[in-house]
């Protein structure tokens, strides 16, 4: 099991690279727990992603990060955005970074 620092620290290395590779520059990166999403960006420019998100596996962890560093250019998830989310992370077909309900997990499941 990973420690919460560990974590922290797993997020934050990852996240300054990728700001690094797309040249834009968060105000402030955060890492707390989150239920409902993997990561928000807010229009002051802070990138907030979920703990557990670094025990997901690397390719998710890219997508959600380059996700919400792109809000940072592009505010919305116009054309733009998914040509931009596809370049850099064409391993994934996902564009929400929202997290399955209990009720789309059980619907996954079957
Ligand atoms: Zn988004």
């Amino acid at each position: 099991m990973r420690t919460s620092d560990q974590r922290h620290e797993i997020m934050r290395k990852r996240v300054a690279s990728w700001a690094r590779r797309l040249n834009v520059q968060p105000r402030q990166v955060r890492v707390q727990r989150m239920t409902r999403k993997w990561g928000s960006c807010s229009t002051t420019g802070i990138i907030t992603l979920a703990a557990d998100l670094a025990d997901q596996d690397s390719g998710f962890q890219d997508f959600v990060i380059v996700h919400e560093l792109l809000h940072l250019r592009i505010p919305n998830h116009g054309k733009l955005f998914k040509a931009l989310l596809a370049a850099h992370v064409p391993t994934t077909q996902r564009t929400s970074t929202k997290r399955p309900t209990a009720t789309n997990a059980s619907a996954v499941k079957r």
